[in-house]
């Protein structure tokens, strides 16, 4: 950052970090950010948003958020809201809705629409599948091996509704048209089959640099190890791809992406470090 043009005196917004969470700034096996320590207090000091953007929930967010004592704005539930804490003068918060400490922009949908939706498809066509919303806490744990934790935080989305496909491969094609032409998208868990807005985490990162005050002079910088974050990397002024000990760099079509050589928080913290200080 160059400080001698730094002389506003409200913060002066050059850059906007997005980035996932888990195998990005936390440590794929620990769920760390320890070793991104150095990089965040730096950002701190210099007002620069660390804007955590994933596929977790609020409320998941929120107590990541207390733990690092971050104040900034996160989007959840992949690209579905974007959160701006109300005394957040930085970003324009216009049209957003009041929650609590948080102010709310909605780029996905209700998971109350998608679950109308999907009782009223399986009244029309009989499919057979499971919907989270149908099942009680042990429930989700009787079917799927999840902890406890792990069921309640499925329980406790509010854009998107993981099911469990129990007809054919066929009539699974025959469902994915249906959905996609409600008006949602699908995308493909380790077991589970996530029904959500069509929306992604770079349409979210996107909306939220246009509240910024100071958007023609900011650059995002956005990482991320996985598929999912590649609509955010190819959005960004810089992609990072953050080395994962457990899968290879996903295929991004930016030339011009940074390959870290460190994994996880670690790589994340290095590279911000050169990029920025
Ligand atoms: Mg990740």
């Amino acid at each position: 950052m160059n400080n001698e043009e730094n002389t506003q005196a409200a913060p002066h917004v050059e850059y906007l970090i997005s980035t996932d969470l888990d195998g990005t700034l936390l440590d794929h096996h620990t769920y760390s950010w320890a070793e991104a320590s150095p990089a965040i207090n730096l950002l701190k000091e210099h007002a620069i948003p660390i804007v955590i953007n994933t596929s977790k929930t609020r409320e998941e967010v929120i107590a990541l958020q207390q733990e690092i004592e971050l104040c900034d704005p996160f989007i959840v539930e992949n690209g579905s809201a974007i959160f701006i804490h109300a005394n957040d003068d930085r970003f324009e918060r216009r049209g957003m809705v009041q929650q609590g400490n948080l102010l709310c922009e909605t780029l996905g949908i209700a998971r109350a629409v998608i679950t109308d939706k999907l009782k009223s498809l399986r009244a029309e066509t009989g499919f057979k599948f499971t919907s989270f919303s149908e099942f009680s806490v042990q429930d989700i744990i009787d079917h799927t091996g999840l902890s406890e934790a792990g069921a309640q935080l499925a329980q406790n989305r509010a854009y998107s509704e993981p099911l469990i496909w129990q007809d054919s491969d066929e009539n699974f094609d025959t469902f994915k048209q249906a959905i996609l032409s409600a008006g949602f998208k699908i995308l493909h868990g380790g077991r589970f089959i996530h029904i959500l807005g069509k929306t992604n985490k770079g349409l979210a990162a996107q909306s939220l640099m246009q509240r910024m005050k100071y958007e023609g002079q900011t650059q995002m910088i956005a990482l991320g190890d996985s598929g999912n974050d590649l609509d955010m990397l190819n959005i960004a002024s810089t992609p990072v791809l953050i080395k994962s000990p457990a899968h290879d760099f996903p295929n991004c079509i930016r030339a011009d992406a940074i390959k870290t050589t460190a994994y996880g928080p670690k790589g994340w913290n290095d590279t911000i470090i050169d990029l920025i200080f």
